[in-house]
């Protein structure tokens, strides 16, 4: 079977790929290969009844499937590229700007209208921070909420479904060079293509590796970052989150002078456990409906780990850790602020005295026996300088869930269009190593698609 383009990963990378592709050529024959569901199959086994912690299924529903990783995310579309990837350092800042920009409006077209668009522009806050030794990054950001994403998701699907061929459940095992393109390998079957874009997010980061090493195309280690999710009542942070919404801090700390940074902040959210290959980590989401809003706040404290030589598995190292978590916990722990501090381990019944109702059914246990000195020094300094512009957040019973890790892929070389050295290959979104946030990762993909166009017209 042969096609003009083959898409791996329906992520948001693979999805917006596809999206700009069909709206410049509708002529083009194109099929995504996705290892996971479609998106109203994709169910996680957890119910908090019968099944309260992760069973560790083949291809995780939170994970895999169309919508990829940010399906049932909080869906946060950060403008800006002073975070969430390093796309404008190969297509330029004001291109990348654009792009963020352009996938907002697909998604407000989409089922998105009506959302808010929060920005860091004429706050007071910027200030406040500076004053304490906190730094407040710039971004709009397009809060989606999990429930609007999955809106928008389904919309987009409706309008690909009969513009791209959807192979779903099956998962791509080998892409091979043959005369002119590619050819795309699965249990079912082959399948030739003229031009292959690969975005198979974090989830695909060792399947990454392999297609890497067969096609001979250099690769560099990349970060890792190791922290914790705090959670804590939503009015402590109510005066940061009711203008901004989500607010990246960073803070640079006085003992060891690593950078300390808040990540991913879900006002009225839950906590969530991830699987990121068998390993479980945490991570958080909120809804946009105020129905489904919690009396929580949660959002990660997260410092960055990088290795070069002569050891360079930065994501062995995370992994190392959360194994550690999971073998203590038998999934993520949670710990109270004030255990914490006082040098003792969290227990049911010390958490369920606290004022903070956890959102997550995690282990009570005790986090400094699992993450490194340093980075829980980190942390700790950093919940006490948060403290001194939300005060509240050094609490005692202020929850703090490990460990969460951010694993990057490795950063595949490619070139100012997204290509690698294999011509006609194309890697984009999470899965390169680039991007790592649904706007930098949709961005991508339009980008792509965009040159493709261009070069079969
Ligand atoms: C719980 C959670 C919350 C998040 N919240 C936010 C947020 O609010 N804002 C934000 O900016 N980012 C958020 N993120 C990160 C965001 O989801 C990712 O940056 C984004 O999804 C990356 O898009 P992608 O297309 O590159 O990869 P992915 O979304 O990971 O998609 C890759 C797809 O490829 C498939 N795949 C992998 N290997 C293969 C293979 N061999 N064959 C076929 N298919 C394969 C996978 O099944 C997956 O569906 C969140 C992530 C999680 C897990």
């Amino acid at each position: 079977m042969k096609y003009d383009i083959i898409i791996v990963g329906a992520g948001p990378g693979g999805i917006f790929s596809a999206f700009e592709l069909t709206k410049l050529n509708s002529n083009l024959k194109i099929a995504i290969f996705e290892a996971g569901n479609p998106l109203e199959k994709r169910k996680c086994p957890i119910d908090g009844v019968k099944v309260k912690n992760c069973i560790k299924c083949p291809t995780c529903a939170i994970m895999n499937g169309f919508g990829g990783a940010g399906a049932f995310s909080d869906g946060k579309y950060n403008i800006t590229n002073q975070f969430g990837g390093s796309l404008y350092e190969y297509i330029g800042k004001n291109e990348a700007i654009d792009l963020m920009k352009y996938v907002d409006e697909i998604n407000l077209k989409y089922g998105g209208e009506g959302t808010r668009l929060y920005s860091t522009a004429d706050t007071k806050i910027k200030k406040m921070c500076l004053e304490n030794g906190l730094h407040l990054l710039d971004a709009q950001v397009r809060h989606l909420g999990t429930d609007i994403n999955y809106i928008v998701l389904e919309n987009l699907y409706n309008y690909l479904k009969d513009r791209v061929e959807f192979f779903f459940r099956t998962p791509v095992e080998r892409v091979e060079k043959n005369d002119g393109g590619y050819t795309i390998i699965t249990a079912d079957g082959s399948y030739d293509c003229d031009k292959c874009i690969i975005s198979v997010g974090r989830s695909g980061s060792k399947w990454m590796e392999t297609v890497c090493n067969d096609l001979d195309i250099p690769t560099k280690s990349n970060r890792v970052d190791i922290g914790v999710r705090v959670e804590l009542p939503a009015e402590i942070f109510s005066s940061l989150t009711d203008e901004l919404y989500e607010s990246k801090i960073v803070y640079r700390t006085a003992k060891f002078e690593d950078l300390v940074r808040t990540f991913c902040m879900n006002p009225h959210g839950a906590v969530v456990n991830e699987n990121t290959n068998g390993i479980i980590t945490v991570n958080g989401h909120s809804y946009e409906d105020p129905a489904k809003h919690t009396e929580n706040t949660n959002f990660a404290l997260l410092v960055s780990k990088h290795f070069s030589e002569p050891f360079k598995d930065s994501n062995g190292y995370g992994e190392s850790i959360a194994r550690l978590s999971n073998m203590l916990g038998g999934g993520v722990i949670v710990q109270r602020f004030g255990d914490l501090t006082r040098g003792r381990r969290s227990n049911a019944e010390r958490i369920s005295e606290g004022y903070v109702t956890p959102t997550l059914a995690a282990t009570p246990g005790d986090l400094s026996l699992v993450i490194p000195k340093r980075i829980l020094d980190g942390i700790i300094e950093m919940i006490y300088a948060l403290d001194k512009i939300c005060p509240g957040t050094a609490n005692d019973d202020t929850l703090l869930y490990g460990v969460e890790v951010k694993f990057y892929n490795m950063e595949v070389e490619i070139d100012k269009n997204l290509e690698t050295r294999n011509k006609g290959l194309f890697v984009i979104g999470d899965g390169s190593g680039v991007t790592h946030s649904l706007s930098h990762a949709s961005a991508s993909g339009v980008y792509v698609a965009r040159y493709i166009a261009e070069s079969m017209k």
